[in-house]
C-alpha cells in the first residue's frame, strides 16, 4: 500500500515495519507499550498495528528519552499531568472519584477504573491521549496545560 493513500490515523503498519519507519528498535517499542506510553491498535489476531500518527508519537517519546533527559517513569509522570477531567469536562462529582485525577505517576488511560465518560471511549481515539501528537517538543506540550 502506498504511503500517500493511507490515512494518517489508520493502523496499517506491523511492529516490524513501524520499527523500520521510526528507526526505533522493536524491543523499545514493546517497552513503550508495556509502560502505557503508546496504545497500539489490536487486531483480532492480537497483533499490534500502528499508524503514521503512532509513529509521530513514538518519535516524541524517543526524543524525550534520548535528548530530553527523561526516563520512562518521568514520561509517565509528564503524561499524568494532562488535565483529562478539564479537557473532557467531567462533572465535579465524577472527577473527584476518578482514579486518574489523583495519580501523578501514570496517565489516565492506564487507570484501572474509568469514569462514566471514559468507559465508552476508546482511549486510542480520545483527544486526551492524542494531545501529544500536536506538539513537536515538550515545552509546547506543557504550554497547552497552562493555557
Ligand atoms: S477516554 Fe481514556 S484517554 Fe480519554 S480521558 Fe478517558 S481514560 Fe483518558
Amino acid at each position: 500500500m502506498e504511503k500517500s493513500s493511507v490515512e494518517s490515523t489508520t493502523p496499517v503498519y506491523t511492529l516490524s515495519t513501524t520499527s523500520t519507519l521510526s528507526g526505533i528498535p522493536v524491543h523499545s517499542i514493546r517497552q513503550y507499550i508495556d509502560k502505557g506510553l503508546i496504545i497500539p491498535f489490536k487486531k483480532e489476531s492480537s497483533r499490534n498495528l500502528f499508524s503514521q500518527v503512532d509513529i509521530l508519537r513514538l518519535n516524541f517519546i524517543h526524543k524525550l528519552l534520548d535528548e530530553g533527559g527523561l526516563n520512562i517513569a518521568g514520561i509517565r509522570a509528564l503524561l499524568a499531568l494532562i488535565p483529562c477531567w478539564a479537557i473532557r469536562q467531567c462533572s465535579l462529582a465524577e472527577y473527584e472519584t476518578f482514579q486518574a485525577y489523583h495519580s501523578d505517576s501514570y496517565p489516565c488511560w492506564e487507570a484501572s477504573e474509568k469514569g462514566t465518560l471514559c468507559k465508552n471511549t476508546n482511549c486510542r481515539e480520545c483527544e486526551v491521549y492524542r494531545i501529544v501528537e500536536n506538539y513537536p517538543d515538550v515545552k509546547s506540550f506543557l504550554k497547552t496545560l497552562i493555557r
